[in-house]
């Protein structure tokens, strides 16, 4: 049985799974941000790194020049320190031949390469000097200067293998880092995303079990907000279809022992007349007078029951139509003039003549009908019920009104008594039928025609239930 309510469920599953669309999500977002971090990398900190290099080259040269003007004899001591930073500066002669750094390695007096010199020659332009240039895996800068009475070059030489050595070391330390994090964010997903879809399933499961009828489950997950709002929703998805399933057992219940009263009573006084009152007039007439009014109230509990059925599916339309609504009222209130004078009730009335509204007249006759039944059943001792139909000084709306003299409503029970299958649990006599479904099928008309209507009651002090209609002219009754 559930297996097979699960596989109906299956089917209409959407079939991208959460867990693996987290996971694709995360995983790019960091593999973009990883791909994001190198580049930047690559683009200010490689580059910004040769940079300084080359200032670096060029500021010696600057220096080294500068000594030679001045202090010609330093430059040997100066070429040294130089080359504790890993920056080598040789003078040249025209040659190419080193002049400084003098007494070291045997360099001294050695020609560098011609391809070289000829290289930094043209790069060297009419004020004497080269700008920095690449050669090889070096950069290098070179100016023209005198020394000792002859043409020399200073030449800077600056290695970038140590420089390109330390970007691709920092280059593996960010892969490293980068595939850490690519590796931890997909864990991290993971369990994340395992966390919310078992939060998720629970809730599935447990909503399963609610389909199958059972009312106890509860929906409790809170990690977070949203989660916790969708378990309160459920929750009270729950309690609602619980109320609505109570409702209907005990209508049902209510609606069969209304059935069984009438049906006990037709078969009782029937078999009167057949064994006692059959030859007897006067008893005949009146035990068949009450085998009619029993059947009469059994008609209006099955309408009731088919009325309300059919208005809330709104299988039913709504007829506009302009009638006499004047009419309308009387012809009802002579419907219950059986109450006036076989029962001792007073209907006092107070309506204006000839009011026209627009709606559908049906249906209106049976809000009204509902209206005057339940003042009638529930007005005081004095068994009297005002009735009055009044127009507005404007002549636009009509107020329809029925005031009952009984015990009222209590300010808890006001909203309740339009929902379906509300009655106040409560025996008593009453000359009308009720299933509890009268005020329902008021509301659910009324709120059809979108007509204002409400009920002013406070315990101990009757109740008065009143329609607005719209009010329209008696001609266009003619017309339409
Ligand atoms: P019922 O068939 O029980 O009268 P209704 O839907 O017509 O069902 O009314 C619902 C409930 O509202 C009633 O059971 C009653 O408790 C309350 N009620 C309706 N009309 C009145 C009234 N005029 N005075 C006091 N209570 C009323």
């Amino acid at each position: 049985m559930r297996s097979e309510k699960q596989q109906k469920l299956k089917k209409i599953k959407n079939p991208r799974s959460i867990n693996l669309a987290m996971w694709g999500y995360f995983c790019l977002l960091a593999f973009i941000l990883v791909l994001l971090v190198e580049l930047v990398f690559y683009i200010v900190v490689a580059g910004t790194f040769e940079d300084k290099a080359c200032e670096r080259v060029d500021g010696i040269c600057a220096e080294a020049v500068h000594e030679i003007e001045v202090n010609p004899n330093g430059l040997n001591k100066s070429i040294f320190r130089y080359r504790n930073e890993g920056v080598n500066v040789f003078l040249l002669d025209e040659s190419g031949k080193i002049i400084l750094p003098a007494q070291i390695d045997g360099l001294t007096g050695t020609v560098i390469d011609g391809d070289f010199i000829n290289t930094m020659k043209t790069r060297i332009g009419a004020d004497g000097m080269a700008d920095v240039f690449h050669y090889g895996s070096d950069i290098m800068k070179a100016q023209k200067v005198g020394y000792m009475g002859e043409g020399a070059y200073v030449l800077v030489t600056y290695s970038l293998t140590i420089v390109h050595g330390t970007v691709k070391t920092l280059q593996i330390y960010l892969i490293i880092v980068g595939v850490i994090v690519l590796l931890g964010s997909l864990l991290v997903t993971y369990a994340f995303s395992q966390k919310l879809t078992r939060g998720l399933k629970s809730m599935s499961d447990t909503a399963v079990k609610l389909a199958e009828g059972d009312y106890t489950v509860k929906f409790t997950n809170a990690d977070y907000t949203e989660m916790a709002q969708l378990s309160d929703t459920l929750n009270y998805v729950r309690d609602e279809v619980k109320k609505s399933e109570d409702f209907q057992r005990e209508i049902l219940a209510n609606v069969s022992h209304d059935l069984k009263t009438p049906l006990t009573m037709i078969k009782a006084y029937a078999s009167m007349i057949k064994e006692i009152s059959g030859d007897n007039k006067e008893k005949r007439e009146k035990h068949l007078q009450v085998i009619i009014d029993e059947a009469d109230r059994l008609t209006g509990l099955v309408n009731d029951v088919l009325s309300v059925s059919k208005l809330q599916s709104n299988i039913e339309e709504i007829n506009f139509k302009v009638f006499n609504l004047t009419e309308l009222v009387y012809g009802i209130i002579n419907r219950f003039g059986y109450l006036q004078e076989s029962q001792g009730y007073n209907l006092m009335v107070d309506i204006d003549k000839d009011l026209y509204t627009r709606a559908d007249e049906e249906k209106i006759s049976q809000v009204i009908y509902n209206l005057l039944g339940n003042a009638a059943n529930y007005t005081g001792k004095d068994k009297t019920v005002y009735i009055s139909l009044k127009a507005d000084l404007d002549g636009k709306r009509i107020k329809f009104s029925v005031r009952d003299t009984g015990k009222g409503i209590s300010k808890e029970a006001l909203p309740e008594i339009w929902d379906r299958y509300y009655r106040v649990k409560e025996n008593h006599q009453r000359p009308v039928k009720g299933t509890g479904l009268g005020l329902n099928i008021v509301k659910v008309i009324l709120q059809n025609h979108a007509f204002d209507f409400g009920v002013d009651s406070a315990l101990g002090e009757g109740s008065t239930f009143w329609v607005d209609f719209p009010a329209v002219p008696a001609e266009i009754e003619l017309t339409e």
